[in-house]
């Protein structure tokens, strides 16, 4: 089984109206830690991105991927908007005329997304960001593609990573962003950035493990 560009058009389209039902709540985390507009980030960026989505809807998976990844960089500020901006753009790099994705494919493009937001938020594990999710994410998925899992339990284990990594985020004191202005009040309050994150896995299971 393979993800197919209408696949890909319809997880982000399904990621979108999770981040329009979940704005309050995202922004309720970032006002615990930070200044209460991640969920108002997240959704501006993405309605803005998926606008633009039928103007490259016959393109391949890598172009969707770097006009989501444009879109978000040009219209979200702070910190989530380059970052989901860089992940989209390298996951777009990593998907380059690929008209549909295998598992490790998808793999793939994770890792060079994942490696993207490293190299521009310059943020280890444990820090209390996006990459607490993201990271576990990638590792269940490519050992349940190394186990011989099928796409639909790769992608289920590998959202159940990034839940944990999520929930793990709480009592992580941060180490980056603005939450780290907070220093050790920062601790018992789950980081928004990984939520986000772990709220697109889980849409991708959803949608591509049917
Ligand atoms: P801002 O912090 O500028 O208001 P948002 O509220 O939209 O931006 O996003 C905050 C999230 O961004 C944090 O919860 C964290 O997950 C993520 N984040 C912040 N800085 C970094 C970084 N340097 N590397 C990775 N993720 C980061
Ligand atoms: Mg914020």
């Amino acid at each position: 089984m393979s993800i197919t560009r209408d696949d890909v058009i319809s997880w982000l389209n399904a990621y979108g109206q999770v981040l329009a039902e979940n704005k309050d709540y995202l922004t309720q985390l970032d006002s615990d830690i930070g200044d209460a507009d991640h969920g108002a980030n997240m959704d501006r960026g993405f309605k803005a991105a998926l606008a633009k989505l039928p103007t490259v809807a016959d393109k391949d998976i890598g172009t969707l991927f770097k006009s989501v990844g444009m879109t978000l960089v040009q219209t979200v500020g702070g910190a989530a908007g380059p970052l989901y901006g860089t992940f989209f753009m390298q996951a777009g790099t990593a998907s380059a005329n690929k008209m549909e994705l295998s598992a490790t494919d998808w793999a793939a493009a994770l890792e060079a997304a994942l490696n993207g937001v490293i190299a521009r938020g310059k943020a280890s594990p444990g820090d209390k960001t996006m990459i607490d999710a993201l990271t576990p994410a990638l590792v269940t998925l490519k050992q349940a593609v190394s186990d011989g899992a099928d796409m639909s339990e790769a992608l289920r284990r590998s959202a159940a990573a990034a839940e944990q990594g999520m929930k793990d985020t709480i009592p992580l004191v941060a180490r980056k962003g603005r939450a780290s202005y907070l220093g050790e009040r920062s601790a018992g309050h789950q980081d928004p950035g990984a939520t986000s994150s772990y709220m697109m896995l889980k849409a991708a299971a959803d949608t591509w493990g049917k």
